[in-house]
């Protein structure tokens, strides 16, 4: 081999800050210590639409890739699909082109890297990853490309950096002048503060102290004021400017409902709307989520279980499987999280309570990241609120801890329990003032209410009288049995058929009912208490006992609505090509036709590059060459997702396709 880093003998690297090879002298000018050099905004949007093949960037995307194009450091948080990776990889290209060298990009998430780099070789773009998978050949080829600076991306987890012998070589790389950019993603792993704490992530700031004249962007969509500051200090961006996006994920419909019979709701959710769609299904324990499993694939629909519980190996099959397949359902616990990236993920549904409203935010996020229509689906109930303050008082946690997570669950249970805009109200929770959606179940089918404040008080006056006729206390069920004065053994030992309560609610229903206790438990004036969680009064009861109160309930409706997708409303940022769905609505047998054509050659694609198949083409892109059948390669080029290197990769085959 004749190129010209092959002498580079990487193992006997000192640890130290060694001499270094002489460099090229265009190189030299580079590692000066203003090293703010970048390009200009026309080559900007040429590297979109020559490499990524879009038409305009998205939002904020534009301002922060000049700002670390020309060398500044950014911290950059914008929602999940908002589109972070390019306020990286295009500032990348563009100073690797301007003979700056390679950007490292950290990143916690070894199982993603392989199709992340995937992703962009497809473009065209040199990439590479470095990571505990590969043999000590492939490593080395790629400390190789790093070192000639030839590579523009190094992807690499953050334990790599307290490695000397790669320390070591960062050195002798941007002594070289060759270190062109860090990106930190997923920088909110910093702090402690959240659930994502990584130890290795503290030691980044030794970036900064060894390389203070690289430019670093951190990233992350965790936007709460403690993880900002935290990232701001431990990762020492004290200067860096800071961007912070819109928290809203439009094309996201948010529906809450009271959970009757939960595995039929999710059913005719799944059937109605979601018939061949990839989507998650969180349940709260490792044994429902085997069983919904169980029971989907019963019905005829592709599920598969994942919890901490499952062998790494099964685990990491089902992931793939999930992240490769389409179509598949992904029944999981809260183990199935960071970094599922698919974008594609038509909807994430919730059979039991999350833990709070950033949990909620966090997990329903994985929906929808390409920007078409996606749904957020919940069922919740009576149960829920029980077993969650339960889990609450039972956990070893210190009573201040367990104030605030208490706090936090009745932040998501008022959002649970709301009859005017789910998404004014999580934003609002974010710190973002907005005005009612459109596009959440209660602004498209705004519910009836009804005055449950007389049914709150004949509830409240059954607990008192229960404790004042025998000091006991008794469970949600056997309450409503006596509000609706039903005869059960249970009343019958216990002499209840002579309250004066008894009966006195038998005008509302069961499930009334439920909603009734439900919310009084929401709202603090009744509480669960020990292992039977029997309810009991607290001091605010009184209030309401007294009349001082109004309760205004939910009428209680059917839940699935008919279907109608195709008027959604998807995210229409700029520069988002029209959603797959709206496009699917406009196609006639043909085109069809030449969709599923198209399907069968991207799925034949994605399996000889051992990639999933969006990373080929994303289905909005597909649809709109299925739409317009273009019969030139000149026509292809001009549709969002096909860029130079695709084009000459497969533009030929597609026209081949969509002539057949
Ligand atoms: P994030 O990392 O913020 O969750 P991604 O970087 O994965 O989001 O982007 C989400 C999707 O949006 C990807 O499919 C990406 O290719 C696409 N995308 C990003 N920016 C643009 C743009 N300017 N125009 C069209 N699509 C874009
Ligand atoms: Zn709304």
């Amino acid at each position: 081999m004749s190129d010209f880093d092959d002498d580079y003998d990487f193992d006997s690297l000192p640890t130290t800050r060694p001499a270094g090879p002489a460099a090229p002298e265009a190189v030299r000018v580079a590692a000066d210590p203003a090293r703010r050099r970048g390009a200009n905004d026309a080559d900007l949007h040429g590297i979109l639409q020559q490499v990524f093949g879009y038409n305009a960037f998205r939002g904020e995307q534009h301002d922060i890739i000049q700002t670390v194009t020309a060398g500044d450091d950014a911290m950059v948080l914008m929602p999940t699909g908002g589109g972070k990776s390019l306020c990286y990889q295009v500032p990348a290209i563009a100073r690797h082109r301007a003979g700056l060298g390679v950007t490292l990009v950290i990143s916690p998430l070894i199982a993603l890297m392989h199709d992340q780099v995937g992703a962009l070789e497809e473009l065209g773009v040199h990439a590479a990853y470095l990571n505990s998978s590969l043999s000590g050949e492939d490593a080395q080829r790629i400390e190789r490309e790093m070192m000639s600076g030839r590579l523009v991306m190094l992807y690499a987890a953050p334990e790599r950096v307290t490695n000397p012998r790669f320390m070591a070589m960062l050195t002798a790389l941007d002594e070289r002048g060759l270190l062109s950019l860090v990106a930190i993603d997923e920088a909110h792993c910093v702090s402690q503060w959240g659930h994502d704490f990584r130890e290795d992530y503290l030691q980044l700031a030794q970036l900064h102290e060894r390389f203070p004249n690289v430019p670093r962007v951190a990233l992350t969509a965790t936007a709460d004021d403690h993880t900002r500051a935290d990232m701001r200090e431990r990762l020492a961006l004290i200067g860096a400017r800071e961007f912070i996006s819109s928290f809203d994920r439009p094309n996201i419909r948010y529906a809450i409902v009271e959970k009757d019979d939960a595995k039929k709701q999710l059913l005719r959710f799944l059937n109605d709307e979601h018939e061949g769609d990839a989507g998650i299904v969180y349940c709260q324990s490792r044994k429902k989520v085997e069983e919904t499993a169980a029971w989907l694939t019963s019905e005829g629909i592709s599920a598969l279980p994942y919890h901490a519980g499952l062998d790494a190996d099964v685990r990491r099959r089902h992931q793939d499987r999930f992240l490769r397949e389409d179509g598949l359902v992904m029944c999981a616990t809260i183990a199935f999280g960071m970094g599922i990236d698919k974008p594609d993920v038509r909807f994430v549904a919730h059979l039991d309570l999350p833990k709070n409203i950033e949990g909620y935010y966090q997990e329903t996020g994985r929906a929808g990241r390409d920007g078409e229509p996606a749904d957020a689906w919940m069922a919740y109930g009576l149960a829920d609120v029980v077993n969650q303050r339960r889990m609450i008082d039972e956990s070893p946690a210190g009573e201040e801890f367990k104030k605030l997570q208490r706090g936090k669950l009745d932040a998501l249970l008022t959002l649970a329990e709301s009859h005017d805009c789910r998404r004014v109200r999580l934003l609002s929770y974010f710190g973002e003032m907005s005005s009612a959606c459109g596009n959440c179940d209660n602004c498209l089918n705004p519910p009836a209410t009804w005055d449950a404040t007389e049914a709150a008080r004949m509830a409240l006056s059954t607990v008192y009288r229960f404790r004042q006729h025998s000091g006991l206390s008794f469970g949600a069920g056997h309450l409503i049995d006596v509000l609706r004065g039903k005869v059960t053994d249970k009343t019958t030992q216990h002499g209840h058929g002579t309250l004066s309560t008894f009966g006195i609610g038998a005008k509302w229903s069961e499930q009334q009912w439920r909603g009734v206790i439900r919310q009084l438990l929401s709202l603090g004036h009744l509480r669960s208490e020990g292992e039977y969680t029997t309810l009991v009064l607290t001091d605010s009861a009184r209030a309401v006992l007294k009349g001082e109160v109004t309760i205004t309930l939910r009428e209680q409706r059917e839940t699935t609505r008919g279907s109608g997708r195709t008027r959604r409303t998807s995210g229409s940022g700029s520069g988002k090509s029209p959603a797959a769905a709206a496009l699917q609505a406009d196609m006639d047998a043909d085109a069809k036709a030449r969709l599923a054509a198209l399907k069968a050659w991207r799925s034949e694609v994605a399996r000889e590059h051992n990639l999933p198949a969006y990373i080929v083409f994303n289905d909005a892109t597909l649809a709109q060459m299925a739409l317009t059948a273009p019969s030139t390669l000149d026509e292809l080029a001009g549709i969002s997702g096909v860029g130079a290197k695709k084009l000459e990769a497969y533009g030929r085959e597609i026209l081949r396709v969509l002539e057949a």
